[in-house]
């Protein structure tokens, strides 16, 4: 052996390979990495991973790789492979196509998201973009994207209005003639104008998510097949042991535009909830299909609006003055009453218990963060909602699962991502310390692979360098 590396792979898919040498290459290798399986926690040290045209082409505790070769081989030792996370609930395509491309998209990649579902963007926009992103001329994160919003009152750009059944199956139809992933819905969506949606979206073989509607109980919305829910939405009321007379005056606030009213139907809510009920409730959904998108960091933002620490953020050097008049914390403390603002942080404190609850009781999660909304930053929140799902009671395990395993699961996409296997696209994070022993450690990223191409470190600084100093001109 004159190698100059030696080192075993016992794979069939790589011996093949060797009887015919390419320029260029030909494969990125990382050895003694520590692997984390996100099927079942297992944990691998000492493992040879081998990438090849974007996908893990080989696994294994020890392989051989012949000198021939014109690979990169980087040393991982001390390293914990995860496979790239998910956010299951962005708006990617919201504010302009700079800030979204050279803002929001690097900020994920930095971040090691590499797949988004977006849940309300321009779809012609979002389409070409994972044309481009999927072809490799825009760096960003794999994107499932649903239609305009269906939603009551009027059409724009970025809405169907669904006022009446008929109008309700036409947006399903439109959305599934676009080539949409799904169809998303709002929550003034009218009571038959729903239930015409998920008839139709059943007939035309398209998922539909979204809020709950007001008009709309949550195990109706389950048994209609609604395959996610966003925020939380409904599941306090469903919970009320006063649901069905709080509804009706809450819909009768919502018609007359009296916001105050609503406002205090919700305290109400939350002081009748019901345990048994709420039991009851929660094993019906973990026995259905819908599943459960919190995006509690979120929720907590918005109630923490009060928080004097949210102007020194560091992370707001990564977004666009544009971006912050929007997220003037002044501004924001106007647009709420004290009340209201008492009322969101008690909302917010009792959906971590919500989360909690339904989790014990077997319900699907997946992970979520609503950026870019004020203080909730692209990419970077993502680690914060892993973290409050911990702090609801999830391992750090589940917390992983839900940004990995459980969206390729809901995605069905299970056989290209969201673990770590031979075989599935090669979008991967190396972290410098075990996510298992604290969730915290996802944000210790050492390297990130993106449908197998690697960025370093240094090469995700200099990627956050450039947004910043992107943001500081703008
Ligand atoms: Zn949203």
């Amino acid at each position: 052996m004159r190698a100059s590396l030696i080192v075993w792979l016992c794979l069939s898919t790589l011996l093949r390979a060797e009887s015919k040498p390419k320029n260029g290459p030909e494969a990125l290798i990382f050895t003694n990495v520590t692997v984390v399986s996100t099927r079942n926690g297992g944990i691998e040290p000492n493992v040879t991973v081998v990438i090849k045209k974007g996908q893990i082409t080989g696994m294994a505790k020890v392989g051989f790789v012949d000198e021939g070769r014109n690979n990169t081989i980087i040393n991982a030792h001390g390293k914990f492979m995860i496979p790239g996370l998910w956010d299951m609930h962005v708006h990617s395509a919201f504010i302009s196509p700079v800030w979204d491309e050279k803002v929001i998209y690097p900020l994920y990649i930095a971040n090691g998201v590499t797949g988004v579902r977006d849940m309300g963007g321009n779809p012609e926009v979002l389409a070409s973009r994972r044309i481009r992103i999927d072809s490799g001329q825009l760096l960003g994160p794999h994107l499932i994207f649903g239609g305009p919003f269906l939603a009551g009152g009027k059409s724009d750009p970025q809405t169907i209005a669904v006022n009446n059944p008929e109008e309700a199956r036409r947006a399903v139809d439109t959305v599934k003639r676009q080539g949409d992933d799904f169809v998303k819905i709002l929550s003034n969506v009218p009571r038959d104008s729903y239930f015409a949606i998920a008839d139709e979206a059943a007939k035309q073989n398209i998922s539909f998510v979204g809020h709950v509607p007001y008009a709309i109980s949550v195990r109706e919305a389950a048994a209609a097949g609604q395959k996610s829910i966003e925020h939380l939405t409904g599941f306090m009321l469903a919970c009320s042991s006063r649901e069905d007379e709080l509804r009706s005056q809450e819909l009768t606030a919502l018609a007359n535009h009296d916001y105050a009213a609503y406002q205090k139907l919700g305290t109400e809510v939350m002081a009748t909830y019901d345990q048994s009920k709420a039991n009851a409730l929660f094993l019906q959904i973990a026995q259905g299909n819908t599943w459960q998108v919190p995006t509690l960091v979120w929720t907590q933002a918005n109630s923490r609006i009060d928080d004097s620490s949210l102007e020194s953020d560091p992370r707001l050097k990564y977004v666009p003055s544009l971006v912050r008049k929007e997220w003037d914390p002044v501004k924001l403390r106007q647009s709420v009453s004290p009340e209201e603002l008492a009322s969101l942080k008690t909302e917010a404190a009792r959906h971590v218990e919500l989360v909690n609850a339904m989790h014990s009781a077997g319900v699907q999660f997946m992970a979520g963060s609503d950026g870019p909304d004020p203080y909730v930053f692209p990419g970077f929140s993502l680690h914060e909602e892993l973290e409050w799902l911990v702090k609801s009671g999830f391992t750090p395990l589940q917390a992983l699962q839900a940004a990995t395993f459980n969206p390729a699961l809901f995605l069905t996409k299970g056989d290209k991502y969201g673990v770590a296997e031979i075989g599935r696209v090669a979008d991967l994070v190396l972290l410098d310390a075990n996510p298992l022993d604290d969730i915290r450690n996802t944000r210790k990223i050492f390297g990130v692979v993106v449908g197998g191409k690697y960025y370093s470190r240094a090469a995700l600084d200099k990627m956050l360098q450039q947004v910043e100093t992107l943001a500081g001109q703008q």
